[in-house]
């Protein structure tokens, strides 16, 4: 079921939760709500379920215009942080509660009801915890109950706020992956709520990055990954360095930091460089196009890649730098705390000091 959002705005008192925003979310697509505590997510997500009414705008459910309908006729499903399982109930009897409570009209029989609950439990690989209290279970299992629940009903979508928060990272990591791929094998529309870029990233078709109350993009997550729209964004989406600079001809400076840019005319503008982890290099000494002193304090071999964190040396920003080498290029050039190294990026992005829009990509040969 697709969802288009016209003008959707909602102030508290006079708190501004969320700008006026639209969005269209397509017919079975996994949509990922991404943004710091207070963005506004948990506010759209239950604007979206009819928990919360909107100051403005309108909502509809395909053809269905849904603004006014209450959130029981919405044919919603939700997944909440904190499992939200009836605590007297089995597992079988949790799952079959948003069926056994419908109106006579439209409730299926005992033996149907049975019949789906046990094919629910079978689809969430739980079948065998059928007669089990929710104490009895562990923390990944509770939400996949908490899962097959909400899909009990068929909802036409399914609405996730924070699902996997409260797990530890290896059952997160599991249960995501799982929850791909019953999204892919039933195909519901979906849309989840999380502050973690990574889940994001993994999981969505395409992610909506919100900060105060509003949109900042909406993209596929390769998309976003490689033309971050904002400053916010990019911040937003892991490890980046930001070079705050002044021009100076053809040069970006920062005290007795520089960086020749890679502008065939020879002329650059005062701004801020980001330049990602693992597009910074690492030298013993400076190159002709980078002068960046910094000064080793930590070295993480742990992983795929080598983290060296850094801080600069003779100039001054506001954050610890980090470069994430190869173990090859480590081994080249072994660094270890307390040491002085010269970086130079590989590629960065250049935002203007004026500029609102998107940043122009550099790449140094
Ligand atoms: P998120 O889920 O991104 O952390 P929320 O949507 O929960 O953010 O909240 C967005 C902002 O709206 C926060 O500043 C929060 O304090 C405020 N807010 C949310 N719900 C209410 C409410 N019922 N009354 C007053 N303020 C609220
Ligand atoms: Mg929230």
């Amino acid at each position: 079921m697709s969802i288009r959002l016209d003008n959707i705005s909602k102030t508290f008192d006079k708190f501004q939760a969320l700008s006026p925003m639209s969005l269209n979310i397509e017919d079975g697509e996994m949509i990922g709500l991404l943004g710091p505590s207070g963005s506004g997510k948990t506010t759209l997500l239950r604007i979206i379920a009819g928990l919360e009414g909107a100051d403005s705008g309108r909502i509809q459910f395909g053809q269905r215009d849904v603004t006014n309908l209450h959130v029981r006729d919405r044919n919603v499903g939700f997944v909440f942080q904190n499992y939200a399982l009836f605590r007297h109930m089995t597992v079988a009897d949790n799952v079959a509660f948003g069926l056994e409570v419908m109106d006579a009209k439209q409730r299926p029989n005992k033996a149907e009801i049975q019949k789906r609950v046990q094919h629910l439990l079978d689809m969430v690989q739980l079948g065998h915890l059928a007669k089990r209290y929710p104490s009895q279970l562990s923390g990944g299992q509770k939400q996949r109950i908490a899962l097959a629940r909400a899909l009990a009903t068929k909802p036409d979508v399914l609405l996730l706020d924070e699902p996997f928060g409260a797990l530890d990272a290896k059952v997160r990591k599991e249960l995501r992956r799982w929850l791909r791929n019953l999204h892919d094998e039933i195909g519901f529309t979906s849309v989840f709520v999380t502050h973690d870029q990574e889940e994001a990233l993994e999981l969505s078709d395409r992610v909506v990055v919100m900060s105060n109350g509003h949109i900042e993009q909406v993209d596929a997550p390769a998309q976003l990954y490689a033309q971050p729209n904002s400053r916010f964004v990019f911040d937003f989406l892991g490890n980046v360095n930001v070079f705050d600079a002044a021009a100076q001809g053809s040069r970006l400076t920062h005290q007795d930091a520089w960086l020749e840019t890679p502008h065939q005319d020879g002329k650059t503008q005062a701004g801020q460089l980001y330049i990602r982890s693992h597009e910074l290099a690492l030298h013993p000494a400076p190159t002709t196009q980078a002068h960046l002193p910094l000064r080793v304090i930590a070295v993480n071999p742990i992983g795929p890649e080598v983290r060296v964190e850094l801080a600069p040396d003779g100039w001054q920003t506001e954050q610890v730098w980090e470069a994430d080498l190869s173990h090859a290029d480590y081994e080249r050039h072994p660094v270890q705390r307390g040491d002085q190294v010269f970086a130079a990026p590989t590629s960065g992005y250049f935002f203007t000091a004026d500029s609102q829009g998107s940043p122009e990509r550099l790449h140094w040969s």
